[in-house]
């Protein structure tokens, strides 16, 4: 289930019963509970928790960044 996260980029996931796809965003992921395959009507919950988990990766990587651009800033005076 991990994979669906790098789905991301297209907007979307396979759904893991029919295969169909099911358009979702990031945003949508972290804001809504659940998701609807359009092509089975599965119904499927979003867990909080891993959403929660990329949320912070993400966070990270923002921060890491930050650091790297002060960083470089201040090198370059
Ligand atoms: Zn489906």
């Amino acid at each position: 289930m991990m994979q669906n996260m790098n789905r991301d980029k297209v907007g979307g996931f396979s759904c893991p019963v029919c295969g169909g796809f099911i358009p979702t965003s990031m945003e949508e992921l972290v804001t809504s509970s659940s998701l609807v395959c359009p092509v089975c009507n599965l119904q499927l919950t979003i867990d909080k928790a891993s959403s929660q988990k990329a949320m912070e990766a993400m966070n990270k990587v923002m921060d890491a960044q930050k650091n790297v651009e002060k960083a470089s800033h201040f090198d370059g005076k």
